[in-house]
């Protein structure tokens, strides 16, 4: 099996640039993202307090987290409950990244994102898919791009899903979440050693798909 990681910070377009490589190498594209935003919704439901971790973890034994496939578009069942367009609200994505932060929720979920990638070729995003989740990915990419150009695109996106956003509180989410990721002790978002470094400030979204996909091929030609 082939495994193409892609890490990097929120907001660099890694979602919508490696769905797209995905398609175009006809590997399976697997938002580890949205595991972890199923949780946050969870604790959220459930009205956690946010600084009690163990109440978060007590959470766990009620989980059940499944990724499916519609038309090679990744869903993701909570409970049963196809969660997929609930978990991207800002609300969510704060949560995600609280609760991203407590090992045994990262252990919850490792085998999941192991096991999509031992059945599938996977492009799979994250935060530390080439450094913990898949270190023997055969193709290591860290995705990047300038907090002020995450955060218009960010905004971009969520007002084209008819949400209103403010463009200072979206950047001051991005920064914060980027803290929370690179901070945590465990699994912080940092590029690996084999990895190759894309920033996509100044690129298009079609210039980062190609740019990501002639990467991909000419790495696993080399392979
Ligand atoms: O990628 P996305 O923004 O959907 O991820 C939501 C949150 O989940 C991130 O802020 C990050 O804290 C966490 N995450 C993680 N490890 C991953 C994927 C996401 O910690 N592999």
């Amino acid at each position: 099996m082939i495994s193409v990681a892609i890490d990097g910070p929120a907001g660099a377009g890694k979602s919508t640039i490696a769905r797209a490589a995905a398609a175009q190498l006809g590997f399976i594209y697997v938002d580890t993202g949205a595991l972890y935003r199923s949780i946050g919704l969870f604790a959220v439901q459930k009205k956690i307090d946010f600084a009690q971790k163990n109440d978060i973890i007590a959470l766990l034994g009620q989980i059940d987290v499944e990724l499916t496939f519609v038309d090679g578009e990744q869903r993701v069942l909570l409970c049963g409950e196809d969660v997929s367009d609930e978990i991207r609200s800002p609300e969510v994505s704060m949560a995600a990244s609280v609760v991203s932060a407590i090992p045994e929720v990262r252990s919850f979920l490792f085998d999941l994102q192991k096991d999509m990638a031992k059945h599938n070729n996977v492009v799979m995003d994250g935060r530390d898919i080439g450094t913990v989740v898949l270190p023997k990915a055969q193709v290591k990419i860290f995705l990047t791009a300038s907090p002020e150009v995450r955060a218009k695109r960010r905004c971009l996106e969520l007002e084209q899903k008819g949400e209103r956003v403010s463009y200072e509180d979206v950047l001051a989410d991005i920064r914060q979440r980027d803290y929370n990721d690179t901070h945590r002790e465990i699994a912080p978002l940092k590029q690996a050693e084999d990895a190759v470094l894309v920033d996509t400030s100044e690129l298009t979204l079609e210039e980062s798909v190609q740019t990501l996909t002639g990467l991909i091929r000419s790495r696993l030609e080399r392979e």
